[in-house]
């Protein structure tokens, strides 16, 4: 149960004042939302403004400069209201102090509000900024006029917010101070040493400072304030994974120890022999397996490293020690691709894998949970409906989990759930920095794959203007003339979104048009069986383009296919382009990826272009995406932050990670239950970042 002491943190956001029918859902949008119900009164302590209006400068009339936000004293002298029946003069107040005269100017005033705000011959203190034309200054609707004697009352620093239209900066600022307000005395969760050596300021006063900055210093990812909220996420973040991981690990795990009879034989049948990392990492998983507690490792490699085959290794040597293991894959394509080369590769040993996906029914379906129940399916691939509550396994020992460059522990917690423990494997293509795996992942063993497999022609990468798709397709004429095989790419293209973007089926009616038959089309809203015809037609040589959206992304594995065109690719992050770079340049022979963009092309655009012309290193294209789109891209989420945190940011705040996680890893050798005064403590910290789904491991543990 969620303490007592947060409640008013997580009573309704609508429980604010101020906030009825009207605004309430401009704030359940402004919080990305659904509707205010799923607001909370927390929710908005950490809308953190991005900016701040510094209303410090208090020059004479005369000496306020043109455009700037400025804090004016004087006295009113006249009103001046638009003639009768002109609404569309502005009504003007005009006040001076000793080194000149300024125009306060209102546009469709109603009523006669204005004379009992400023009366004639009263002292004014207004702010706002300044315009000076024609040797007049006017100042455009002040943001503050107040009477003089009531100037200190004036907030000479203002944070700016993010806003959603028709909410005001001012109505905004009210709710949140609101919710300053109510938050309690919190019994401090943090180390008291490092709070020191780090100069963390308390709870409350980091959301009143961040709320209420002074001054530019106070905006700042590194200000105290922002670093302690940082901290905090960052800590609550290890924390709960490392429960998760406590728990995982106090399951013992099945020692596997396979003979190598079947990894033998598959080894010996494969075209190549496993590079120096790929044998390398199946000896850290093999070494893994056989020991008493549960695998918890990542493999990560870059697109093309071959992940494949060491997931195979490893599921061969469950299966060698008399286990099933499974290979969980993000989509639907990839589990049935990784199906088709799976089989093949296993064939040779005498093992036939089986198939489980969300779109299988009826009998098939039937037949196929039936021979996993039974055991007589030893290797299965699918997607997450491998771990749907129907299916039930005889004797699962490992489990690998391609996830691609999508991040989630979700199915890592969803399969413990159903009380199975196997050996976890997760792979990852997108070539991670260390940071970023350890919010994600939390303290998981790594293995690299660093090399490229051996026979591998550079990809040459060219940056052409799409007025000359035309040339590009004569010279596709000329390439499939040579018996090879394309790509075409376009962006997914909503059809709501009014736009000049070519779609999938416009680009696949005039490659026909050009291509007749040997024109293949495979995108998102296919129906499945569609979609396999196509990717199986492509693979074949039956089609020789294949036009597709980003669902070839992830995975796709045709070797002789040379040539990949990305059409819009300014439309796409760089870490999508390399992932759909790394479809081809997989076999022998030299690839070509042609990016075709519309002009103009921005600054960012440009640069990101040419990092995709100039290197095909993962890391390097993964640190350039981080350096000019931040990292949320880099995952491929929309947010702007680092993704699952609110105010932490791994550029600036990287460093507290590491803290974080040598912190939470003290804490849980010393208190593994949360039960001693600080782990009290924590557990309110885990309930405060919502990481409420940690505290119930620590309950069943
Ligand atoms: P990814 O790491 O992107 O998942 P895959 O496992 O799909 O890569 O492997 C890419 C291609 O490289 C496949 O066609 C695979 O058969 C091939 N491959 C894997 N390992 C080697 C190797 N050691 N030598 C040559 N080719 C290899
Ligand atoms: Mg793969």
């Amino acid at each position: 149960m969620r303490p007592a002491i947060l409640d008013p943190l997580f009573a309704a956001l609508d429980s604010l004042p101020g906030i009825g029918p009207k605004v309430g859902p401009l704030y359940a949008k402004l919080l990305g939302r659904e509707s205010i119900t799923d607001c909370r009164v927390i929710d908005l302590l950490f809308h953190a403004p991005h900016g701040l209006i510094d209303r410090r400068k208090q020059p004479g009339i005369a000496d306020a400069p043109q455009g700037s936000i400025v804090t004016i004293t004087g006295r009113v002298d006249r009103h001046q209201p638009p003639p009768r029946g002109k609404s569309s003069v502005p009504y003007r107040v005009f006040l001076h102090d000793e080194t000149g005269e300024l125009a306060l100017t209102f546009f469709r005033v109603k009523g006669d509000w204005l004379s009992k705000a400023l009366p004639v011959d009263d002292v004014v203190t207004v702010s706002g900024k300044v315009d000076w034309f024609n040797g007049r200054a006017s100042m455009v609707h002040p943001d503050h006029m107040v009477k003089a004697s009531e100037a200190a009352s004036l907030p000479l620093v203002e944070p700016v917010y993010g806003l959603t239209a028709g909410l005001s900066p001012k109505t905004l600022k009210k709710t949140i101070d609101a919710a300053v307000e109510r938050i309690p005395e919190i019994p401090e969760w943090l180390d008291g040493p490092l709070t020191a050596r780090e100069g963390f300021p308390a709870l409350k006063d980091s959301f009143e400072r961040l709320h209420t900055p002074r001054d530019e210093l106070d905006i700042d990812p590194r200000s105290p304030s922002r670093r302690r909220l940082a901290y905090d996420e960052f800590l609550a973040g290890q924390l709960s994974l490392a429960l998760v991981r406590q728990k995982l690990r106090k399951v013992a795990g099945m020692p596997v120890r396979g003979d190598g009879r079947l990894r033998q034989k598959v080894l010996s049948a494969l075209p190549f022999s496993l590079t120096g990392s790929q044998t390398t990492a199946v000896a850290e998983i093999l070494a893994d397996m056989a020991g008493d507690q549960r695998m918890l490792r990542l493999v990560q490699g870059d697109v093309g490293s071959g992940k494949t085959v060491v997931a195979l290794m490893a599921m061969l040597a469950a299966v060698e020690a008399g286990g099933q293991a499974v290979l969980m894959a993000p989509t639907e394509i990839l589990a049935r691709q990784h199906h088709a080369t799976l089989s093949g590769m296993a064939r040779v040993a005498g093992l036939e894998v089986e198939l489980l996906t969300g779109r299988m029914k009826g009998k098939e379906r039937e037949a196929a949970l039936e021979r996993i129940a039974s055991g007589d399916s030893a290797i299965i691939v699918g997607t997450h409906a491998l771990f749907q509550d129907a299916v039930s396994y005889r004797n699962l020992v490992l489990a690998v989990v391609d996830e691609q460059h999508r991040f989630g522990v979700h199915q890592r917690l969803r399969l413990t759930s159903k009380g199975i423990s196997p050996h976890m494997l997760v792979m990852t293509a997108t070539p991670i920095p260390r940071t970023l795996v350890l919010a994600a992942f939390g303290d998981m063993d790594v293995s690299k794959l660093t090399e490229k497999p051996a026979g591998r022609k550079p990809i040459k990468t060219v940056i052409v203007s799409n007025e000359r798709t035309g040339e590009i397709v004569d010279r596709l004429r000329a390439a499939l003339a040579e018996g090879r095989k394309a790509y075409w790419i376009c962006p997914l293209v909503e059809e709501t979104e009014e736009s000049d973007l070519m779609s999938v089926d416009e680009r696949f009616a005039t490659l026909k048009q050009v291509f007749g038959a040997d024109v293949g089309l495979v995108h998102g809203q296919m129906p499945g069986p569609d979609k396999d015809a196509a990717m199986l037609a492509f693979k074949s040589g039956e089609t020789r383009i294949l036009v597709a959206t980003t669902v070839v992304e992830v995975g796709v594995d045709v070797p002789d296919a040379t040539i990949m065109v990305i059409e819009h690719a300014e439309r796409f992050g760089l870490a999508q382009l390399h992932q759909l770079r790394g479809r081809v340049g997989r076999g022998s022979d030299a690839s070509t990826c042609i990016l075709l963009y519309k002009g103009p092309l921005g600054e960012t655009s440009r640069a990101r272009l040419s990092v995709m012309r100039d290197t095909e290193d993962g890391f390097v294209i993964a640190e350039e995406d981080l350096k000019l789109r931040g990292e949320g891209e880099l995952l491929g989420t929309r947010q702007s932050g680092t993704p699952g945190f609110r105010i932490a940011n791994l550029e600036a705040h990287g460093d507290l990670l590491e803290i974080a996680r040598k912190d939470a890893a003290y804490v849980l050798e010393t208190d593994p239950d949360l039960t001693g005064p600080r782990g009290t403590n924590l557990r309110t910290l885990l309930y405060f970042h919502r990481r409420d789904e940690a505290i119930r491991f620590l309950r069943a543990g």
